[in-house]
Protein backbone atom coordinates (compact mmCIF):
# COMPACT_ATOMS: atom_id res chain seq x y z
CA UNK A 1 0.00 0.00 0.00
CA UNK A 2 1.69 3.28 -0.97
CA UNK A 3 0.25 5.70 1.31
CA UNK A 4 0.50 9.56 -0.47
CA UNK A 5 0.05 11.83 2.77
CA UNK A 6 -0.57 10.99 6.57
CA UNK A 7 -1.54 13.79 8.66
CA UNK A 8 -2.09 13.96 12.71
CA UNK A 9 -5.21 15.99 12.70
CA UNK A 10 -6.59 16.20 16.38
CA UNK A 11 -7.27 14.97 19.84
CA UNK A 12 -10.83 14.71 20.64
CA UNK A 13 -11.76 14.88 24.26
CA UNK A 14 -15.07 15.20 23.73
CA UNK A 15 -17.73 14.00 20.63
CA UNK A 16 -18.48 17.24 19.23
CA UNK A 17 -14.70 17.31 18.06
CA UNK A 18 -15.19 14.42 16.26
CA UNK A 19 -14.16 14.87 12.41
CA UNK A 20 -17.64 15.65 10.28
CA UNK A 21 -16.24 15.76 6.79
CA UNK A 22 -17.95 12.21 6.27
CA UNK A 23 -14.64 10.50 4.90
CA UNK A 24 -14.67 6.62 6.30
CA UNK A 25 -12.85 5.26 9.66
CA UNK A 26 -11.21 2.93 10.57
CA UNK A 27 -10.98 2.68 13.93
CA UNK A 28 -8.10 0.99 16.57
CA UNK A 29 -8.70 -0.19 20.06
CA UNK A 30 -6.85 -2.39 22.71
CA UNK A 31 -5.21 -2.29 25.87
CA UNK A 32 -3.01 0.31 26.45
CA UNK A 33 0.73 -0.77 25.30
CA UNK A 34 -0.52 -3.43 23.25
CA UNK A 35 1.51 -1.54 20.52
CA UNK A 36 -0.95 0.49 18.87
CA UNK A 37 0.75 3.33 18.22
CA UNK A 38 3.98 1.02 16.83
CA UNK A 39 1.06 -0.07 14.40
CA UNK A 40 -0.69 2.91 13.20
CA UNK A 41 2.93 4.19 12.68
CA UNK A 42 3.91 0.84 10.91
CA UNK A 43 0.54 1.24 8.66
CA UNK A 44 1.28 4.19 7.29
CA UNK A 45 5.66 4.13 7.04
CA UNK A 46 5.66 7.30 9.66
CA UNK A 47 8.52 7.41 12.31
CA UNK A 48 6.45 8.61 15.01
CA UNK A 49 2.97 9.94 13.26
CA UNK A 50 1.09 8.37 16.72
CA UNK A 51 2.85 8.98 19.62
CA UNK A 52 3.99 12.88 18.06
CA UNK A 53 -0.13 12.96 18.86
CA UNK A 54 0.88 12.03 22.35
CA UNK A 55 1.06 15.12 24.41
CA UNK A 56 0.75 14.85 27.91
CA UNK A 57 -2.73 14.77 28.83
CA UNK A 58 -4.37 13.96 25.83
CA UNK A 59 -3.45 9.80 25.76
CA UNK A 60 -7.12 8.85 26.99
CA UNK A 61 -8.30 11.06 23.98
CA UNK A 62 -9.39 10.08 20.20
CA UNK A 63 -6.63 10.69 18.03
CA UNK A 64 -7.16 11.16 14.57
CA UNK A 65 -5.27 10.90 11.52
CA UNK A 66 -6.28 11.54 7.75
CA UNK A 67 -4.31 9.47 5.14
CA UNK A 68 -4.48 9.29 1.35
CA UNK A 69 -3.42 5.93 0.04
CA UNK A 70 -2.73 5.38 -3.98
CA UNK A 71 -2.42 1.92 -4.85
CA UNK A 72 -4.73 1.83 -7.75
CA UNK A 73 -6.39 4.78 -7.28
CA UNK A 74 -6.39 7.18 -4.47
CA UNK A 75 -8.70 6.60 -1.14
CA UNK A 76 -8.90 9.18 1.56
CA UNK A 77 -9.91 8.43 4.41
CA UNK A 78 -9.25 8.85 8.73
CA UNK A 79 -7.36 6.28 11.03
CA UNK A 80 -8.66 6.52 14.51
CA UNK A 81 -6.64 5.98 17.60
CA UNK A 82 -8.95 5.04 20.39
CA UNK A 83 -7.91 5.02 23.88
CA UNK A 84 -6.34 2.27 25.11
CA UNK A 85 -8.07 0.23 27.94
CA UNK A 86 -7.55 -1.35 31.03
CA UNK A 87 -4.47 0.34 31.87
CA UNK A 88 -4.38 -0.04 35.65
CA UNK A 89 -2.42 3.01 36.60
CA UNK A 90 -5.14 5.10 35.61
CA UNK A 91 -7.80 6.01 38.50
CA UNK A 92 -11.06 5.51 38.28
CA UNK A 93 -12.45 8.79 37.56
CA UNK A 94 -10.33 9.15 34.55
CA UNK A 95 -11.19 5.55 33.12
CA UNK A 96 -14.83 6.92 33.72
CA UNK A 97 -14.36 9.39 31.84
CA UNK A 98 -12.23 7.78 28.54
CA UNK A 99 -15.19 4.86 28.42
CA UNK A 100 -17.95 7.34 27.40
CA UNK A 101 -15.77 8.76 24.60
CA UNK A 102 -14.51 5.36 23.05
CA UNK A 103 -18.56 3.98 23.64
CA UNK A 104 -19.91 7.35 22.05
CA UNK A 105 -17.35 6.54 18.99
CA UNK A 106 -18.00 3.59 18.40
CA UNK A 107 -22.19 3.28 19.17
CA UNK A 108 -22.73 6.37 17.55
CA UNK A 109 -20.54 6.79 13.97
CA UNK A 110 -21.67 5.81 10.87
CA UNK A 111 -18.25 6.86 9.21
CA UNK A 112 -16.99 3.79 11.33
CA UNK A 113 -16.20 1.22 8.21
CA UNK A 114 -14.24 -1.46 10.67
CA UNK A 115 -12.78 -1.72 13.47
CA UNK A 116 -9.34 -2.88 14.27
CA UNK A 117 -8.95 -5.00 17.84
CA UNK A 118 -4.92 -5.23 19.13
CA UNK A 119 -4.54 -8.12 21.08
CA UNK A 120 -0.76 -9.51 22.56
CA UNK A 121 0.24 -12.72 20.62
CA UNK A 122 1.56 -13.87 23.50
CA UNK A 123 -0.39 -12.40 26.42
CA UNK A 124 -4.07 -11.77 25.93
CA UNK A 125 -6.31 -9.61 28.99
CA UNK A 126 -8.80 -11.13 29.57
CA UNK A 127 -10.86 -7.23 28.79
CA UNK A 128 -10.04 -8.45 25.04
CA UNK A 129 -12.87 -11.35 25.15
CA UNK A 130 -15.22 -9.16 26.69
CA UNK A 131 -14.41 -6.10 24.07
CA UNK A 132 -14.87 -8.70 21.63
CA UNK A 133 -18.25 -9.73 22.57
CA UNK A 134 -19.35 -5.93 23.33
CA UNK A 135 -17.71 -4.96 19.43
CA UNK A 136 -19.94 -8.15 18.13
CA UNK A 137 -23.10 -7.10 20.27
CA UNK A 138 -23.25 -3.47 19.02
CA UNK A 139 -23.01 -4.58 15.20
CA UNK A 140 -18.66 -4.46 14.38
CA UNK A 141 -17.43 -7.34 13.52
CA UNK A 142 -13.68 -6.36 14.44
CA UNK A 143 -10.69 -7.34 12.17
CA UNK A 144 -8.30 -8.90 15.61
CA UNK A 145 -4.74 -8.38 15.27
CA UNK A 146 -2.17 -10.28 17.24
CA UNK A 147 0.43 -7.54 18.15
CA UNK A 148 4.32 -8.37 18.60
CA UNK A 149 3.95 -11.76 16.79
CA UNK A 150 8.12 -11.46 16.50
CA UNK A 151 8.11 -12.13 20.24
CA UNK A 152 7.08 -15.86 19.40
CA UNK A 153 9.46 -18.16 18.82
CA UNK A 154 9.24 -20.05 15.83
CA UNK A 155 8.64 -23.45 17.15
CA UNK A 156 6.00 -21.43 19.66
CA UNK A 157 3.93 -19.16 17.05
CA UNK A 158 1.33 -21.51 15.61
CA UNK A 159 0.28 -23.00 18.68
CA UNK A 160 0.52 -19.76 20.16
CA UNK A 161 -1.64 -18.18 17.69
CA UNK A 162 -4.48 -21.09 18.07
CA UNK A 163 -4.38 -21.08 21.79
CA UNK A 164 -4.88 -17.08 21.14
CA UNK A 165 -7.86 -17.89 19.22
CA UNK A 166 -9.21 -20.14 21.88
CA UNK A 167 -8.87 -18.12 24.58
CA UNK A 168 -10.25 -14.93 23.03
CA UNK A 169 -13.57 -17.30 21.61
CA UNK A 170 -12.56 -16.68 17.71
CA UNK A 171 -14.34 -18.26 15.03
CA UNK A 172 -14.33 -18.47 11.53
CA UNK A 173 -15.48 -14.85 11.25
CA UNK A 174 -12.67 -13.84 12.88
CA UNK A 175 -9.48 -14.75 11.48
CA UNK A 176 -6.00 -13.23 13.74
CA UNK A 177 -3.93 -11.45 11.74
CA UNK A 178 -0.33 -11.69 12.97
CA UNK A 179 1.72 -8.21 12.83
CA UNK A 180 5.13 -7.10 13.94
CA UNK A 181 5.89 -3.69 13.97
CA UNK A 182 9.65 -4.22 14.36
CA UNK A 183 9.74 -5.94 10.96
CA UNK A 184 6.74 -5.56 9.29
CA UNK A 185 5.27 -9.06 8.66
CA UNK A 186 1.62 -8.91 8.31
CA UNK A 187 1.53 -5.32 6.84
CA UNK A 188 0.47 -5.91 3.88
CA UNK A 189 -2.31 -8.58 5.03
CA UNK A 190 -3.68 -6.17 7.17
CA UNK A 191 -4.12 -3.34 4.31
CA UNK A 192 -5.58 -6.29 2.15
CA UNK A 193 -8.13 -7.28 4.84
CA UNK A 194 -8.91 -3.55 5.36
CA UNK A 195 -9.47 -2.62 1.69
CA UNK A 196 -11.38 -5.54 1.61
CA UNK A 197 -13.59 -4.83 4.34
CA UNK A 198 -14.04 -1.46 4.02
CA UNK A 199 -14.55 -0.98 0.40
CA UNK A 200 -11.95 2.32 0.59
P1 LIG B 1 0.48 1.51 22.72
O1 LIG B 1 0.46 1.96 24.15
O2 LIG B 1 -0.55 0.46 22.48
O3 LIG B 1 0.40 2.64 21.74
O4 LIG B 1 1.86 0.75 22.50
P2 LIG B 1 3.24 1.23 21.84
O5 LIG B 1 3.16 1.24 20.36
O6 LIG B 1 3.70 2.48 22.51
O7 LIG B 1 4.18 -0.01 22.23
C1 LIG B 1 4.33 -0.46 23.56
C2 LIG B 1 5.68 -1.17 23.70
O8 LIG B 1 5.70 -2.34 22.89
C3 LIG B 1 6.85 -0.32 23.24
O9 LIG B 1 7.92 -0.56 24.11
C4 LIG B 1 7.14 -0.82 21.84
O10 LIG B 1 8.49 -0.66 21.47
C5 LIG B 1 6.77 -2.30 21.96
N1 LIG B 1 6.30 -2.84 20.67
C6 LIG B 1 5.31 -2.35 19.90
N2 LIG B 1 5.14 -3.09 18.78
C7 LIG B 1 6.06 -4.08 18.84
C8 LIG B 1 6.40 -5.19 17.95
O11 LIG B 1 5.81 -5.41 16.89
N3 LIG B 1 7.39 -6.03 18.38
C9 LIG B 1 8.06 -5.83 19.55
N4 LIG B 1 9.00 -6.71 19.87
N5 LIG B 1 7.78 -4.80 20.39
C10 LIG B 1 6.80 -3.93 20.05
Amino acid sequence: MKILTAEFIRSCVGPEQFPNGGLPEIAFVGRSNVGKSSLINSLLQRKSLAKVSRTPGKTRAVNVFSVVTGDVQLARFMIVDLPGYGYAKVSKSIRAQWGPLLEAYLTDREEVRIVVLLVESRVPAAQDRATIEWLLSIGHLPVVVATKVDKLKPSERVAGLRRLGAELGLDDRLPVIAYSSTTGEGRDRLWTVLKERTRI
